[in-house]
């Protein structure tokens, strides 16, 4: 592995430098692990009267005129129009009016870049330009396509790939042989190499597959790690039944389905049993597993330990922590909750880690910072991740890490670990990656509610939603606007939360409309969701900021704009905000594209509020092996595997790796070396996040 920072290559310097880091990439290591999100084909130029809406083509032809530049609003636009024999298209480049100069009437030229409709026309924007004889030169291979950063284009990024190629020294492979030669998986280093730079499709496979089985591989053998670690341990944390949790059960305004409550008695039962728990608990958005979670750390608070519940978002974190000082205050409950996020301040945070390492704080709520250094637990007995798909498996063991941790009388105690997700992953997978952990399974919502009532329309159909929100807001009822972008693009034609924001205000006066998103500071943020749970504000325009776990029941209304733009997991967590409480709930998903394929996949939604039957419906209209198109869910962090997609694959590198550990235990066999040197380095970078 290649340590080296990455201007240590030629031709980054500090300030470059400065722009890889900020994608993530520190290290030449980090680079050469830095994926391509898809890749280029230069095919050969298409007829310009058989190309179509959305495809990324190059035409050949001859400029009519020199190129003219142009103003509009902000923007200066470069506009000028090919002829090839079939036909006529205009192109247009945005704030490269120098252009103009190479632009020249009657010149020959290949554009490459996305058609799109403009009116009843195509066009294409912001095409890439070749000289015919330059065009030639690539046609026919296939080009990578990095993530970028404003600063750091993806010529840049591939000119850095190539010198860190150059300069890479072959590892040692690691995979055993017979493995290999079983499943047909290239050699590592060709591996790494080909994911980059595939001559053709063919080669781009190989190497994909061996990657993803090295992803699922380690990612197993870590899990295995876990499960022999945790395992039918005895606990040091062995807890009573609480009658006074029971008789708060009973006070809940409402009664607990009967999938709640078989899941509480798992819970409880594993907490009383002496043995450490780990247990998921599983149940699509909205099915009711906080209080699940509230109930067993209450449970844990009155026998005398400490519990914390780590939650992905700052929001979602503060969320949790309100409800369940509401919730306790109504109770009489006097057990003391505390919050530990990012955005407190230093001297917040101080006085939060002192009530928690005096034990005056019986449950502990946060992000992340919940498992910082200076973070001391006095006796954390159960510890609780919520949409556990948003953590990597090492964050999870970090905090069972706390636990032991947190008492130094019995070294390496274990505290209970229960996490929820709402990935609808099918219960064969589940097993298997989450293969260290007994399921619960939350497969029942609430009684009483009505299912959200969807529809999917065009962007002709906004002015009736708008009018269509103000009646909902006229019945005490708040919606969600979702908008894909923070604020306008040049590149992008997308609705953005500020525009929306203003223009919103406009369409419904009087109104009282915020808006949300990532790059506000924390404070701000709350200030924003805090306003809208309390009901003050009434329509939140936002980014995907509010997708997980975000409960306001009086909400009932989720528009989504550019809906074609998210993926259909993505879009069923949003829909997930409403249909919370009593009344009847909706979700508008506007289609901003016309584009063939957009309103089946929308369509899916349309039909189902269920997030297995949406999950599988997916994946038939993607069909396996479609694995560079919208990714199902942020799951599980894999670079390039997608569970779903390569689910046939997991299934057998599960059984490969029970049966290595079978073989071979602790793979301490000497000819497993070079495996074990890459699993401890693996298990010790935090687990997926490594660089495989
Ligand atoms: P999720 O499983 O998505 O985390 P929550 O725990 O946030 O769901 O619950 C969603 C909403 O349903 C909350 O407002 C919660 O108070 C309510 N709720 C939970 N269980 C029930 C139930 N058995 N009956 C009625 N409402 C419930
Ligand atoms: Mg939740």
């Amino acid at each position: 592995m290649n340590q080296e920072p990455i201007t240590s290559l030629k031709g980054i310097g500090e300030k470059t430098g400065a722009l890889f880091r900020k994608l993530g990439i520190e290290t030449v290591d980090d680079l050469l692990h830095d994926y391509p999100r898809g890749y280029d084909s230069y095919d050969p130029p298409t007829p310009i009267e058989s190309v179509r809406e959305g495809e990324i083509v190059a035409v050949s032809g001859a400029l009519l005129k020199t190129a003219s530049v142009r103003r509009f609003k902000q923007i200066e636009l470069t506009l000028a129009s090919v002829k090839d024999r079939s036909g006529v298209m205009q192109l247009t480049w945005y704030h490269m009016p120098y252009l103009r100069a190479t632009l020249q009437m009657g010149k020959r030229f290949v554009f490459r870049g996305k058609v799109v409709k403009k009116g009843s026309r195509l066009e294409m924007e912001q095409p890439e330009i070749f000289s015919p004889e330059d065009y030639e030169k690539v046609m026919g291979s296939m080009r990578p396509v990095y993530g970028q950063t404003k600063g750091l284009g993806n010529k840049a990024i591939v000119r850095a790939m190539e010198e860190a190629f150059a300069r890479h020294t072959m590892e040692r492979e690691y995979l055993p042989e017979d493995l290999r030669s079983r499943y047909e998986l290239a050699e590592y280093n060709y591996a790494l190499e080909h994911i980059h730079f595939p001559a053709d499709r063919a080669e781009l496979l190989m190497a994909r597959k061996r990657l993803v089985f090295d992803e699922f591989f380690f990612f197993l053998l870590a899990v295995r790690r876990l499960k022999e670690k945790r395992q039918d341990q005895t606990s040091s944390f062995v807890m009573h039944h609480v009658e006074a949790v029971d008789e708060l059960e009973a006070r809940l305004p409402y009664a607990l389905t009967s999938a709640q409550k078989r899941t509480l008695t798992e819970v409880q039962r594993d907490l009383e049993s002496g043995l450490v728990m780990n247990r998921l608990v599983q149940g699509d958005v909205g099915s009711g597993k906080t209080v699940i979670a509230i109930l067993a750390l209450l449970q844990t608070a009155y026998n005398g330990f400490q519990g914390a519940l780590m939650a992905p978002t700052e929001v979602l974190a503060r969320q949790h922590f309100e409800s369940m000082q509401e919730l306790f205050e109504v109770w009489g409950v006097t057990k003391q909750v505390v919050l530990v996020t990012g955005s407190m301040t230093a001297k917040e945070k101080r006085e939060a880690y002192k009530k928690i390492a005096s034990h005056e704080a019986d449950i502990i709520v946060g992000t992340h910072a919940l498992i910082q250094e200076n973070v001391h637990y006095d006796n954390l007995a159960l510890v609780i991740t919520d949409e556990q798909h948003r953590f990597g498996v090492g964050q999870r063991e970090a905090l069972g890490q706390k636990g032991a941790e947190s008492r130094k009388d019995l070294a390496g105690t274990l505290p209970h670990v229960l996490v929820m997700s709402a990935t609808p992953i099918p219960r064969t997978l589940a097993i298997i990656l989450y293969g260290d952990l007994d399921i619960s399974v939350i497969d029942e919502m609430p009684v009483g509610r009505l299912p959200i009532k969807n529809c999917v329309v065009d962007t002709g159909y906004r002015d009736r939603a708008y009018q269509f929100l103000s009646k909902e807001l006229g019945a005490g009822h708040q919606a969600y606007v979702i908008c894909p972008m923070v604020e306008a693009s040049e590149m992008i034609e997308a609705e953005n939360v500020l525009d929306y924001t203003k223009l919103l205000r406009e369409r419904i006066p009087g109104a009282r409309i915020e808006y949300l998103h990532g790059r506000m500071k924390g404070k701000e943020k709350n200030k924003i969701m805090e306003a809208f749970a309390s009901g003050e504000i009434q329509i939140l325009v936002s980014t995907t900021v509010v997708e997980v776990g975000v409960n306001v029941p009086n909400a009932t209304v989720m528009m989504i704009e550019n809906a074609e733009r998210f993926g259909l997991a993505q879009l069923h967590q949003l829909r997930g905000r409403v249909g919370r409480g009593k009344a009847q709930s909706y979700c508008i998903m506007v289609n901003g594209s016309d584009q063939d394929g957009t309103q089946e996949r929308l369509d899916i939604l349309n039909r189902s509020n269920d997030g297995f039957y949406i999950a599988s419906e997916d994946l038939k209209l993607r069909g396996p092996g479609d694995f560079f198109g919208m990714r199902q869910s942020g799951d599980l962090e894999f670079r390039l595997a997608d569970i779903f997609t390569d689910a046939d694959l997991l299934k057998t590198v599960a059984r490969e790796v029970d049966e290595l550990l079978k073989s071979a235990p602790g793979l301490a066999d000497p000819k497993h070396e070079a495996l074990k040197e890459r699993m401890d380095a693996y298990v010790s970078k935090g687990y997926e996040k490594l660089n495989l």
